[in-house]
């Protein structure tokens, strides 16, 4: 493997499926994103493109295969099969320990088991049927007429009967006890030896498998769970339907994330400073430099600012939403991914919802942030955009990448019958 390469790799997936029911939509795809690069996705509706992005950032938890973004592992398909792994190992040892090669065992354990439901409902009886006797007979001391010694006798004898019945059911239980105990003893003296020895081996490798697994399982699900948000946090996503919310100002969209993000991190971190103090050591200087709640929102405030001037928007800081145009609202979509300070840019068609003579300014932004050395991925049917501003195009068709190649080749040579086919159609 050469390393030089491998540095400079951002995003890659390895055989990435992702089945919803019984449908695969992701077929198994193969794709590595370099730092720098600009690929465009490009195939027929319902070809997986917007499921491939999804899964890119987890929003969408892919069925198979590997996404490893920056060099940490954020999914791998043995979480979903250690799982598995698991709980089938866990039933073989539970098998093998019960004793189930014995029919007659499991027989008595559910004689066992209905017994045990009959004593329960038993005992409920007995209890109420305890209780009217006990009132009938207070009843019956004040001699009120309505309760004679006639009913307070009925009552007592179903106490009585209900107090046999219980004590029959735990002597069976017993005996069906011994029982299973017996045959359990039998069952291992009269099997074949060798195949108790095999059964031992067999409990011994599955306990081991079943360690294994779960180390690996806990392992994964940590590394996984510490860099999701991380991870999600490098990568700006950007749909077809901007989803802003609308009762917030523009500012308050774009500084929603940073602010809260900025808390939490500030409140780990002085966490981490506290436990390093309690531990004696000298924390005085790191915790001097910590920004204090006002700086992180004043901090997110000029962030923003200066991104609505870069994309020519400074006047519509406290405006709502409702009073932008379409191609405002997604320039406005694209600063608040922005303000996170994203390594990479992902667009889910961004322009597909606007009107036409919006498309050209969302474009022309996502331009200059190409030409400023932005990473980014864009799912997209504008095909002149493509040409100009991507490093790379994927055609997606079916759920696998079935050709990848710089525009200029893609477009101008396309090799794949169903690429031809898709390109004769929309250009
Ligand atoms: P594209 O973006 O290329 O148009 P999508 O990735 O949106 O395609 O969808 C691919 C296929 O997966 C479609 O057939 C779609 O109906 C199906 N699909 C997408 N999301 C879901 C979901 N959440 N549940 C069930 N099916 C889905
Ligand atoms: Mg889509």
């Amino acid at each position: 493997m050469n390393n030089d390469t491998q540095k400079d790799v951002l995003i890659s997936t390895r055989e990435l499926t992702k089945r919803f029911g019984s449908k695969e939509v992701l077929k198994g795809i193969d794709c590595d994103i370099r730092v720098g690069e600009k690929v465009a996705v490009i195939g027929p509706s319902g070809s997986g493109k917007s499921t491939f992005l999804r899964c890119l950032n987890l929003l969408e938890l892919p069925s198979g295969g590997t996404v490893v973004v920056d060099g940490a592992t954020l999914f791998h398909s043995d979480m979903m099969l250690k799982k598995d792994a698991l709980d089938a190992v866990k039933a073989k040892i539970k098998a093998l320990k019960t004793g189930e090669y014995s029919e007659e065992v499991q027989a008595h354990k559910a004689e066992l088991a209905q017994n045990g439901t009959a004593l329960a409902k038993a005992r409920e009886e007995l209890k109420d049927a305890q209780s009217k006797a006990k009132l009938y007979a207070i009843k019956a001391s004040r001699s009120s007429g309505s309760v004679t010694e006639e009913d307070v006798a009925a009552a007592q004898a179903q106490c009585d009967r209900l107090a046999a019945d219980i004590a029959a059911l735990k002597e069976q239980s017993s005996a069906l006890r011994s029982k299973i105990k017996q045959k359990r003893a039998e069952a291992k003296k009269s099997a074949d030896p060798a195949r108790l020895a095999e059964l031992k081996t067999e409990l011994a490798a599955a306990k081991a498998e079943f360690a294994e697994a779960k180390k690996q399982h806990a392992a994964a699900m940590r590394v996984t769970n510490a860099s999701i948000d991380e991870h999600r946090r490098n990568m700006g996503m950007v749909f077809q339907h901007f989803n802003l919310f609308n009762n917030l100002t523009v500012t308050e969209n774009i500084t929603l994330a940073p602010i809260s993000l900025g808390l939490k991190d500030l409140k780990a971190k002085r966490r981490e400073l506290l436990k390093r103090r309690l531990r004696g050591e000298d924390i005085s200087e790191e915790a001097a430099q910590l920004p204090d709640k006002l700086e992180i929102i004043e901090n997110a405030k000029t962030t923003a600012k200066k991104l609505l001037e870069r994309v020519g928007l400074a006047d519509k800081a406290d405006v709502y939403p409702a009073t932008l145009s379409g191609g405002q609202k997604q320039r406005i979509a694209i600063v608040r991914s922005l303000a996170l300070n994203p390594r990479v840019m992902l667009f889910d068609e961004p322009t597909s919802a606007l009107d036409p003579e919006m498309v050209g300014e969302v474009l022309q932004v996502i331009k200059e942030l190409a030409d400023e050395g932005m990473t980014m991925v864009i799912v997209t049917h504008e095909m002149n955009f493509a040409k100009e501003v991507a490093t790379r195009v994927l055609f997606v068709d079916d759920g696998l990448i079935k050709e990848d190649a710089p525009p200029e080749k893609l477009f101008g040579d396309p090799q794949n019958d169903r690429l031809k086919e898709f390109l004769s159609k929309i250009l």
